[in-house]
């Protein structure tokens, strides 16, 4: 009977985690994932051209990624109604995995670590296809594409800015399941490193 309500509150803790750590990332994961809204990009893991559309995903990305600073607020709210009057293990749970987004997003906030998606990453992006398409630009034919690690000229192949590429919503090519996975590892921030230039060499 002692194990019997051992196992059950393993597994209701279990359920209020996954449920605090997947819920408030919901829009991340879904909302932008769909065909329809990615048929002005590149299909993933592919380079993606920079164009206004790309800087609007970014905003959205942006949008969302603090929406669930909200969702997560909610599911607190839920943990502690569980944690009083439901069950005390389903709530730790809950608020367990969403405080600690909430702490997460607060470095992101205080500035220890810049969110994945942010406006000045978006406004980056547009002064590079300024330079691009202006007087300073790297080529005849410019292309700016966003490769993992940096931009670059498709057709100069020259580094316009070091910049590493975050998830950008797109469905991704190792199937929904593991991509689901992989964005709940890293919540949407790049796996690698920006691109080190070095400019001693280019001078
Ligand atoms: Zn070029």
């Amino acid at each position: 009977m002692v194990r019997m309500t051992l196992v059950t509150n393993v597994v209701l803790f279990s359920i209020g985690s996954i449920i605090g750590h997947i819920g408030p990332r919901l829009p991340t994961l879904f909302m932008t994932r769909t065909k329809g809204f990615n048929v002005r990009f590149e299909p993933h893991p592919e380079p993606v051209r920079l164009s206004p559309y790309l800087n609007q995903r970014i905003l959205h990305m942006r949008t969302f990624y603090w929406l669930s600073l909200v969702l997560a607020g909610i599911i607190l709210l839920f943990g502690a109604l569980s944690l009083r009057w439901g069950s005390a293990s389903f709530g730790f749970g809950l608020w367990l995995a969403s405080s600690w987004l909430v702490l997460s997003r607060l470095q992101a906030a205080l500035g220890s670590r810049p969110a994945p998606w942010s406006k000045a990453m978006a406004v980056e992006l547009q002064l590079v296809m300024n330079q691009a398409s202006g007087q300073h630009a790297c080529c005849t034919m410019p292309v700016p594409l966003w490769h993992l690690q940096a931009i670059q000229c498709g057709t100069c192949q020259s580094v316009l800015a070091s910049i590493a590429r975050p998830d950008l919503g797109r469905p991704r090519s190792d199937g929904r399941l593991r991509g689901i996975l992989r964005m709940l590892i890293t919540d949407g921030y790049p796996l690698a490193e920006p691109l080190k230039i070095d400019t001693t060499s280019e001078e």
